[in-house]
């Protein structure tokens, strides 16, 4: 018995060991994995509040609203949720929501990362908080233009902002190499409503920062105004055109998108949309082949399917049968323990050698009593049809 459990027990971890080492297939499908979750933000009405998510892998990002109740938009369509607020940064890692209304406290943004197969991560979400304990920040009734300049030319950025009454507004202007308000950092000595940036070759992106400063009541959160970029170049202006997109997807094994014919800009861009069909099965020894049609632009991918992890499931299965085995012979030993070693009766030799001679024992007597009819059969085909009967004693 001893010897059975340990060499049933000595199974079991070969199986364990087996089952660590086959790779998990799945591995290779890996979504995109966050390296940054966006925080709370805790803002004035009419504030401005920021939002930064990043994670790895990722080839498309989305930012969305979600209701205290979870129904979940486009940031895009903030507007048409809270007349007077607007977004920034869809589609990159940092969201800027404008002139917060009251009714948004509460509600919760998340950023859903996909990667190149389509596979969503989503982020944590952050809850917007408008706190009313806060004086209102500015409200900004007019922004900074973008300008496109020529060396020598300058442009004045300007900015108009009421703040609640009782309180004055404080101006400060930033700026950032990149179109991420994120980045920005604050220009010393700009502390009024215009600010008219340096000559710099290239783009320079600059927002006004706007708080509510009363004599003695804490000062609001930030109010900002969107980036807009300020070029200097010695090449003219490219002019204002409207675009004039294809008709026709353009393509590549990860997107698809218009073009303008105009000026070459890309629009609707967007990851494919695969209905899968399965060519190949997939099994625990062979990988298998599925082919992706995109619903919107006919693009097709041929992708491998991975073994399938049935080899995994099955080594699994496997441990459990054992699992069930020894539970089984142990149930077994402890019930002969308790009919042969606590009533005082012992079976022959040992619980198991008994249990094989018992076996031995009916086999026995089945091949006699088969061997017995044998001859009995024999001696009745002797004797002739009519002592059948007898003969099959
Ligand atoms: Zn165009
Ligand atoms: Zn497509």
């Amino acid at each position: 018995m001893k010897r059975t459990v340990s060499l049933v027990l000595s199974l079991v971890l070969i199986v364990c060991a087996l089952t660590a080492i086959v790779p998990d297939a799945r591995a290779e499908l890996r979504a995109p994995t966050i390296t940054k979750e966006p925080g709370g933000e805790n803002r004035s009405e009419l504030g401005t509040a920021l939002f930064v998510a990043r994670a790895d892998n990722a080839s498309e990002i989305a930012w969305y609203l979600v209701a205290p109740r979870g129904a979940s938009y486009d940031v895009n369509e903030v507007g048409d949720l809270f007349p007077g607020m607007s977004a920034a940064g869809q589609g990159t890692e940092t969201l800027a929501l404008y002139a917060l209304a009251s009714g948004i406290n509460g509600w919760q943004v998340e950023c859903r990362f996909k990667d190149l197969n389509g596979e969503e991560t989503v982020s944590q979400r952050a809850t917007i908080t408008v706190d009313a304990s806060l004086p209102a920040a500015p409200a900004i009734t007019q922004a900074p233009q973008k300008a496109y300049l020529n060396f020598g030319e300058k442009t004045t950025l300007s900015v108009y902002a009421e703040a609640p009454a009782g309180y004055a507004v404080k101006y400060e202007w930033f700026s950032t190499e990149t179109n991420n308000p994120a980045n920005a950092t604050l220009i010393p000595d700009a502390t009024t409503a215009e600010f008219v940036p340096p000559e710099k070759d290239g783009t320079v992106y600059y927002c006004a920062g706007l708080k509510s400063v009363g004599s003695e009541s804490p000062v609001s959160s930030y109010a900002f105004t969107p980036l807009i970029p300020v070029t200097y170049s010695t090449e003219p202006e490219v002019p204002e055109h409207v675009h004039t997109y294809s008709e026709t997807w353009d393509k590549d094994d990860i997107y698809h998108w218009h073009v303008c014919t105009g000026c070459g800009e890309i629009a609707d861009r967007a990851t494919h949309s695969y209905d899968w069909t399965e060519t190949v099965k997939a099994t625990s020894r062979k990988q298998g082949e599925r082919v992706g049609v995109c619903s919107v632009c006919g693009y097709q991918t041929t992708q491998i399917i991975p073994v399938q992890a049935s080899q995994r499931s099955s080594g699994k299965g496997l441990l459990v049968a054992l699992l069930v085995l020894v539970i089984a012979m142990l149930l077994a030993g402890a019930y002969y323990y308790v009919r042969y070693y606590r009533t005082g009766t012992k079976p022959d030799i040992s619980t198991l050698s008994g249990l094989l001679n018992s076996r031995k024992t009916s086999r026995g007597r089945s091949s006699g009593r088969s061997s017995g009819q044998a001859r009995g059969r024999h001696s009745g085909a002797n004797r002739g049809d009519d002592d059948d009967d007898g003969g099959s004693l």
